[in-house]
């Protein structure tokens, strides 16, 4: 089966209400390219370099997702066209979107990504750091950057027990912080989990933005 093939009949199985973001890292512009003429926009990246050299070669209409750890001497390759960045896991990190933001006169959306998994080897915020962030005068200073709901992965194992539970809990923490710090906000609307191995578990537990590479692009 072709790339296509593997895309449409992911995407006809998804619940309307669920995005798929195609993640294309490693993968060549043909392949999105590929995923593109048949009619997919939106596609996932996980460095800087990379997404910015496939921004540049490719159709102006898509929208790139970046999904990967972003260190802050980076932000300036994605800053002045990225749609939505799934994986700020510091205070530190969101204030550098900001300014780099700011340069470009935009406002980025941005996902928190939380520590959900049982790996010691995975970022993200757990639900005290992110509460005392969004609750900080410094948070609310800054204009460039909206943030838009939470990201997480789940433990890499065949126990979907686990997973569930561990997707469950994320969405937890996200009613948790729509009801104490976005309750008068119509944006923070986002849950980005699931991948190839368990998005539909994810979809079960309420994902909103399913994350698929392997199962369209083939093993990396
Ligand atoms: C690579 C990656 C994915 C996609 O993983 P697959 O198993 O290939 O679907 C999703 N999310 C993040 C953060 C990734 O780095």
């Amino acid at each position: 089966m072709g790339i296509a093939d593997k895309l449409m009949r992911i995407k006809e199985k998804l619940p309307e209400n669920v995005k798929l973001v195609a993640v294309s890292k490693t993968k060549p512009a043909e392949f999105i390219l590929e995923a593109y003429n048949c009619g997919h926009r939106c596609f996932g990246e996980n460095r800087p370099q990379e997404l910015k050299q496939k921004y540049e070669q490719l159709p102006t209409d898509i929208e790139w997702h970046f999904i990967g750890h972003l260190q802050t001497n980076k932000i300036k390759y994605i800053a002045p066209f990225v749609a939505l960045i799934h994986s700020v896991d510091s205070f530190n990190l969101l204030t550098e979107i900001n300014k780099e933001a700011a340069k470009c006169n935009r406002v980025i959306d941005c996902l928190l990504q939380f520590y959900i998994a049982r790996e010691e080897t995975k970022f993200g915020f757990n639900t005290g750091q992110a509460a005392q962030m969004l609750s900080s005068d410094s948070f609310k200073l800054l204009k460039n950057i909206r943030v838009t709901g939470v990201m997480g992965m789940a433990t890499y194992t065949d126990d979907d027990k686990i997973v569930s539970a561990e997707f469950e809990y994320l969405n937890k923490v996200f009613k948790y912080l729509k009801n104490n710090f976005f309750a008068n906000s119509d944006y923070f609307n986002e849950i980005s989990m699931g991948m190839s191995g368990d998005y539909k578990l994810a979809i079960e537990q309420g994902s909103t933005i399913v994350r698929i590479g392997s199962s369209i692009f083939g093993n990396r």
